[in-house]
């Protein structure tokens, strides 16, 4: 059991000032933290030195779905879980952590991250959901998000059978999920 405690609103602010430098949508802070909408429009103001941009989350799982941004969200994933089982952190913190370590590792690659905080935050309310999970490669063993049903026996990710117009190995920068 995860002890539940009470934030203090420094903890709040400070959680939130977090995220908005990662960049995160406004929807993700109030969904997030007690913080009243208002209040977390001046933090972002503040934060991020401009406004919020509007518009609806993306609610499809079909992003995570196509090739390299399934790399990049089976990166961040394993991560996550990881950090779930051997950290005892709130979700969100444990999110926030695992995007940390999700960034160093593409940046030490050279890559662009592909996942948003957004997005990465959206991708663990879709595996709460059950609206996605993880399956492990038939041929490397590494785990990748995929939709709950996928075949294991006959999975093979992005990494070992990449689409034809990508040159082998360029786009993933190396990248190891296993
Ligand atoms: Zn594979």
């Amino acid at each position: 059991m995860r002890a539940k405690s009470i934030l203090t609103e420094a903890k709040q602010i400070e959680r939130a000032i977090t995220l908005i430098k990662l960049g995160a949508r406004l929807q993700v802070l109030e969904s997030e933290t007690d913080l009243s909408y208002e209040r977390l429009l001046r933090l972002y103001k503040e934060v991020a030195g401009k406004s919020p941009s509007k518009g609806q989350l993306p609610f499809s799982t079909d992003w995570f779905m196509t090739w390299q941004p399934n790399i990049h969200a089976s990166l961040f994933l394993n991560t996550h879980e990881y950090l779930n089982k051997v950290a005892e952190m709130e979700e969100i913190d444990t999110i926030i952590k695992a995007y940390q370590l999700y960034l160093e590792q593409t940046q030490s690659q050279g890559l662009e991250p592909l996942l948003s905080v957004t997005r990465a935050w959206r991708l663990v309310k879709f595996v709460d959901n059950g609206m996605l999970t993880m399956t492990a490669c038939s041929k490397c063993g590494g785990h990748f998000v995929t939709h709950p049903h996928e075949i294991a026996k006959h999975y093979v990710c992005g990494l070992c059978n990449p689409p034809a117009r990508a040159g082998k190995g360029k786009a993933s920068g190396g990248l190891q999920l296993h």
